[in-house]
């Protein structure tokens, strides 16, 4: 079986759990921030998902840096 699931992207990166380089499953997310409804809609970050396809540690970082 060799579908592939066209969003994602696998990357061997370290893991801070395993504490060894593992496959990451890599997505990008638009997470919403902050807690002042007047800006909210305007900060909407991208974020770089990763998860860990050993242990499932998911991992999540702030695309920009602002
Ligand atoms: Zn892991």
């Amino acid at each position: 079986m060799a579908t592939t699931n066209g969003v994602s992207d696998g990357m061997t990166e370290p893991c801070a759990v395993c504490g060894t380089d593992t496959l990451h499953e890599i997505s990008i997310q638009l997470i919403t921030e902050g807690d002042d409804d007047e800006t909210a809609q305007y900060s909407r970050e991208p974020y770089r998902v990763r998860e860990c396809s050993r242990c499932g540690n998911r991992e999540s970082k702030r695309m920009n840096n602002a």
